[in-house]
């Protein structure tokens, strides 16, 4: 069965351009995602694209997640919006951002999950680079174990999080730099930013990378992925 659904939504960029956002609190990544960022922003890796598979899969865990504890705390979908992904493109400023309505993160959460490493995959990608004595070992490696949320930094010069849990009533953001070993967390307070469940994952993109952000690109690699994913994709293009 496939989920893919093309949405010809127009939505303006103007408010995307790459402004860094007010600052937030300031909190050091654990060494481990220190040195895993480090060798995911210096490798030769090619098969950039990884990224958008990566993304589009936590998305998609988020919803099950969702939908799974809802069952016996229905109020987790007191929000009555639907269970999907959306992925815009903005190709003038090199912006993708990829939304969910699944289960979000707390500010604790994000601390948890985005700073530290929770996923085995990772960890044993990090323990065979230390293992292994070749130059450039990590470019095959990263393909190999897979980076999960990290792989966004193979693309992007900067990241944000946009998340609202419905276990908390407030919206945070979280914000990382590639070549930075440190992220920050603030409250969202700008009205028109929030959402009512889940997370918005917006890419900056690095200026190499800017191509990342054509529509046609995005729908071509989200046709391959969406396969694997029991729910709507939509992605929105700027109407030609
Ligand atoms: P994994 O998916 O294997 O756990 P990742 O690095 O891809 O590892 O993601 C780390 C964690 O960050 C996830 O386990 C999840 O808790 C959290 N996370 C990432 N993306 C999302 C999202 N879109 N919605 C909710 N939580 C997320
Ligand atoms: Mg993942």
């Amino acid at each position: 069965k496939s989920s893919f659904l093309l949405g010809t939504r127009y939505e303006s960029s103007a408010a995307a351009a790459d402004t860094t956002d007010p600052v937030g609190e300031r909190f050091e990544y654990q060494a481990e995602v220190s040195r895993l960022m480090d060798l995911i922003v210096h490798s030769l890796y090619s098969n950039k694209e990884v990224f958008l598979r990566e993304l589009i899969s936590n998305a998609s865990d988020a919803l099950d997640k969702l939908r799974f504890l809802s069952v016996t705390n229905p109020d987790l979908m007191k929000e009555a919006v639907d269970l999907e992904i959306r992925i815009q493109t903005d190709k003038d400023n090199g912006i993708i951002t990829i939304t969910d309505t699944g289960i979000g993160m707390t500010r604790q959460e994000l601390v948890d999950c985005l700073g530290t490493i929770a996923q085995s995959g990772t960890a044993k990608f990090l323990k065979a680079v230390k293992e292994s004595n070749e130059a450039g070992a990590e470019s095959n490696l990263i393909g190999q174990f897979g980076v999960g949320f990290y792989s966004a930094f193979l693309v992007s010069s900067r990241v944000t999080v946009s998340t609202k849990s419905p276990k908390s009533d407030k919206q945070y953001v979280w914000e990382g730099k590639a070549d930075d070993g440190s992220y920050t967390i603030r409250e969202e307070t700008d009205p028109e930013k929030l959402i009512p469940r889940g997370t918005q994952i917006t890419l900056y993109l690095k200026h190499d990378d800017k191509a990342f952000a054509h529509p046609e690109k995005i729908q071509n690699l989200v046709k391959n992925y969406s396969q694997f994913v029991s729910f709507p994709i939509y992605t929105w293009q700027e109407k030609g």
